[in-house]
């Protein structure tokens, strides 16, 4: 076929894994819409394994009975979980998978949201520790009574990879993969050139952008206060919250987007680096993802680039200095 010929994505948005989701294909193949479909019955598999707020989901299970004894999971829940107690060893316990009592009495993106009283969040702290967390092959047991478990920083992540293995195993070479923000572009645009991915403007309205991405084969993540908020008294609370206080973190950034081959470590690297604030972030990029790039977006109106990133970022906002 001619260079020029257009190919029309073939797409499908559905709500799962609690946001809305889009697969478009740009292969020209008949068996995209097949491909899709096996996508959406995989993310809500897995959505039934991992959702904090199906009381019948594999980790609610857990969080119900694996109070000082052995609760088995499947492999998969116990890779994700693994993979986060990963990254909250590597923070200090900045990413915490033991954030969920804290997570449940705010009730952020949900009509409940509200901010607790101090007593409250104090009662439930010691319980947001990941170290409450004992993980053996994929037995999982809970040392203390009042600890939950919520993979929702690292799930979306994990189930782009596995959008992209079941796009691939069909022979699917192009695709964008949007799980609510978390971005997998497949391979390359049908021209030939690599995928735009836009990096959302955290004070702008939704779609404009501060600049632009070009990959290829990458996940696209961010984490940012923008995403999931209430406002009390002219104050936005967030829902990624810093494990020290209970409180939504507020470590000088409004957002932080990551760019890494793996979108389950894009995923757990956002949610961490938020927490970290982008002078530690940058030290734990440095440390232990070297091969990951990030760009922190700062309250007082900064854009902070890993140096990798220069290369594929191009700067189209007018709205934030370049900082360092
Ligand atoms: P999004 O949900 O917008 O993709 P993140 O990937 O950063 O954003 O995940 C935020 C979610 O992770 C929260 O809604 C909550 O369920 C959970 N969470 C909040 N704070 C933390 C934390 N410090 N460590 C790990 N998970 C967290
Ligand atoms: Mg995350
Ligand atoms: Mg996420």
């Amino acid at each position: 076929f001619s260079s020029c010929r257009v190919i029309e994505p073939v797409g499908k948005t559905e709500f799962v894994l609690g946001t809305v989701c889009t697969i478009s294909v740009y292969d020209n193949t008949k068996k995209a819409s097949q491909a899709i479909d096996e996508v959406f019955a995989a993310l809500k598999e897995l959505e039934k394994k991992l959702s904090a707020n199906d009381e019948s989901s594999m980790i609610s299970r857990i969080n119900k009975y694996a109070y000082s004894r052995d609760v088995s999971a499947d492999e998969e829940t116990a890779f994700i979980l693994k993979k986060a107690m990963e990254y909250a060893e590597k923070s200090g316990g900045a990413f915490d998978p033991a954030i969920g009592a804290i997570v449940k009495l705010w009730n952020i993106g949900t009509e409940d949201a509200r901010v607790p009283s101090e007593n409250e969040i104090e009662k439930l702290l010691l319980s947001a520790d990941y170290q409450n967390i004992n993980i053996r092959e994929t037995s999982i047991r809970l040392l203390n009574p009042d600890t939950r478990i919520d993979l929702g920083a690292i799930a979306k992540g994990y189930a782009s990879d596995i959008a992209r293995d079941i796009l691939k195993k069909n022979g699917i070479t192009r695709a964008i993969i949007d799980l609510g923000g978390n971005i997998y572009a497949m391979g390359k645009r049908p021209t030939g050139e690599e995928w735009r991915i836009g990096i959302q403007d955290p004070r702008g309205d939704k779609g404009i952008y501060i600049g632009i991405v070009h990959v290829s084969d990458m996940a696209v993540v961010t984490s940012g206060d923008y995403e999931r908020f209430f406002t009390v008294n002219g104050k936005r609370y967030h829902h990624i919250i810093d494990p020290t206080s209970g409180y939504p973190a507020e470590n000088g950034l409004l957002s932080v987007s990551v760019i890494s081959k793996s979108g389950i470590d894009a995923d757990a690297l956002s949610t961490t680096l938020f927490v970290l604030g982008a002078d530690k972030g940058k030290d734990f990029i440095k440390k232990y993802a070297k091969d990951a790039e990030a760009v922190f977006i700062t309250t007082d109106r900064r854009i902070i680039t890993t140096d990798g990133l220069k290369d594929i970022l191009d700067i189209t906002t007018t709205n934030y200095q370049l900082g360092k």
